[in-house]
């Protein structure tokens, strides 16, 4: 991702279908994904969640995170920050969108996953606030990257759900008497709320569920899929 390569103290990496699935609650054997965990994972610390949907975020660090056989896990909660080195924020999906915020005057980062329901929620304005109050983040310096989700040519919803979403420019649109949500749109509206700069956001501009070959998507596969990681993390020095 084009925001974040000017900073040689970040890690940060989005998987596809050619990497594999990652998650444990998929219905993937086991034992294989455990051998495709560990020798992705190498020598970072991967932390999962346990999402839901919610707008909880948690700090992480590593006293408090657990081994989970190649990865970490961090707890229940749809969002991390950290200032830790050495620590990989990874969330899970597939169609939702994985958000990754860096501020970079604090060395600080964050890890989201936002799909309808973190949207709605505005996890990212709930996780700029935990970063201001725990690291001073000035929330218009932040750098946010938005990996590949279904995108509003595909994610079809009822009327009535959708019409949550029409405060935010663009995010809806009517076809033949559907409605369409693009979760991208909503997250830059809520991105530009918090005064971070054009220049300082990059959505992908891909559609998970138009590039099923590529991407998982829960809609294009009927929820029979695996789920990619999009994360980041402070290199140990
Ligand atoms: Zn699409």
């Amino acid at each position: 991702m084009r925001i974040f390569e000017e900073f040689a103290q970040i890690s940060a990496f989005c998987t596809d279908k050619s990497h594999g699935n990652f998650a444990d609650y998929v219905g993937d054997d086991a034992t294989s994904l455990e051998e495709r965990r560990d020798s992705f994972a190498g020598k970072q610390k991967i932390v999962l969640l346990k999402q839901v949907h919610g707008d909880k975020i948690m700090e992480i660090k590593s006293g408090g995170i657990e081994p989970n056989g190649a990865f970490w896990f961090g707890g229940e909660a749809d969002g991390m920050v950290s200032r830790e080195a050495g620590l990989t924020l990874a969330i899970q999906s597939a169609d939702c969108a994985g958000v990754l915020l860096y501020d970079g005057q604090n060395g600080a980062v964050a890890a989201l996953h936002a799909g309808r329901k973190g949207a709605q929620l505005n996890i990212i304005d709930k996780c700029a606030a935990k970063m201001q109050k725990l690291y001073g983040t000035d929330t218009t310096k932040l750098k946010m990257y938005v990996g590949a989700h279904i995108r509003g040519c595909c994610y079809e919803l009822p009327g009535e759900m959708a019409a949550e979403f029409e405060i935010y420019e663009e995010a809806v649109t009517t076809r033949d008497g559907k409605s369409y949500l693009d979760i991208g749109k909503v997250l830059y509206s809520q991105a530009k709320a918090l005064g971070i700069q054009n220049e300082n956001i990059e959505i992908s501009p891909s559609c998970s569920s138009c590039e099923s070959e590529k991407y998982f998507s829960y809609r294009a596969e009927e929820g029979k899929c695996g789920r990619m990681l999009t994360a980041i993390g402070l290199k140990a020095i």
